[in-house]
């Protein structure tokens, strides 16, 4: 065999090297369904995908009449409108979308047996007890917050809570961008249950959202929330504990919503192959 020859077999096989590795390695790698996969969550999804050793987009959910349905994305996944082809072929979902949204696919994924991982708020009390009853056949992680740290300023705000009781009026206020939808974010509550929790109180008791007029004197012992909005913030909290003459606050602000999006695809990671039941993010991060 000429050097030539020898070269190009050399090259050949390495080539079948490299396809056959890359081949396992997608084998190995679970498929993910992004539910909302165009949305300003579903893109960092997607994006804290890209080279990850464990998980691969595998197919990309987008409401009905969406511009970009048909529109190819990394690793040659089309944006479909599709549910049950969606949801044919992979074992988690990640789901940034709307509570309707949220729960039409949830029910699929039930059906499908498809692992489900959602961010989204705004749900009412129905919603939220068909996602637990949903979760009895598949596993779930819902989570007002995918974030480490906001996770643990939760715990501050329930620690800080029991320690100083209802004589500090407990006051939150939160910040998002201008085309947020819900209010009070599914965060700036999540925080009040907490501080609720930590005085052993329960929040439906306490909880203002709203002043206007005469409001007379504050009430003691309630857990008041006011709603900014505007501009571009991916997200920001301030729980007050007000005392006499003192006074702490504890803040997070999001410049990015990276952070969410990795504790998304982290949840997603740790919850294939579990048990059905509705998991508390606090477990996935290794919190409680
Ligand atoms: P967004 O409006 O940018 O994205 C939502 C996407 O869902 C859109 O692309 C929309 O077209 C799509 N969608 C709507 N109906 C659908 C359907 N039937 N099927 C498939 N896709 C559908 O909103 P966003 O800023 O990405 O936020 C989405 C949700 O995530 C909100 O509820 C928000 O509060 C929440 N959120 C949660 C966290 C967290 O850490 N838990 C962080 C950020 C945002």
């Amino acid at each position: 065999m000429g050097d030539e020859r020898r070269r190009a077999a050399v090259v050949a096989a390495q080539s079948e090297a490299v396809a056959a590795q890359s081949e396992a390695s997608e084998a190995s790698e679970a498929s993910v369904l992004v539910v909302g996969a165009l949305g300003r969550m579903g893109e960092c999804v997607r994006a804290a995908l890209e080279g990850h050793s464990e998980l691969r987009l595998g197919a990309a959910l987008e409401r009905p009449g969406h511009p970009q349905i048909g529109h190819e994305l990394e690793g040659g996944v089309c944006v479909t409108d599709d549910v049950k082809a969606a949801f044919a072929s992979v074992v988690v979902a990640i789901d940034f979308s709307v509570p309707s949204s949220t729960l039409a696919n949830l029910r699929t994924a039930a059906d499908a047996g498809v692992a489900y991982v959602t961010g989204t708020t705004g749900f009412d009390a129905a919603g939220r007890a068909e996602v637990a009853e949903l979760a009895t056949r598949v596993p779930v992680v819902h989570a007002a917050n995918f974030s480490l740290s906001v996770n643990v300023f939760a715990w501050l705000a329930r620690e800080a809570a029991a320690k100083l009781g209802p004589d500090f009026d407990a006051e939150l206020f939160e910040l998002h961008h201008a085309a947020k939808r819900d209010a009070p974010s599914g965060t700036a509550l999540w925080l009040a249950a907490a501080i609720a929790e930590g005085r052993e109180q329960t929040l439906g008791d306490q909880l203002v959202l709203e002043r206007a007029g005469d409001i007379g004197p504050r009430p003691k012992g309630t857990i008041a929330i006011q709603t900014l909005r505007g501009g571009d913030s991916p997200g920001e909290h301030t729980v007050m504990f007000i005392g006499q003459g003192e006074r702490i606050e504890l803040s997070h602000k999001s410049h990015t919503r990276d952070h969410f999006a990795k504790g998304a695809v982290k949840a997603a990671t740790w919850l294939v192959g579990r048990k059905p039941g509705l998991y508390a993010i606090e477990t996935v991060l290794g919190l409680d």
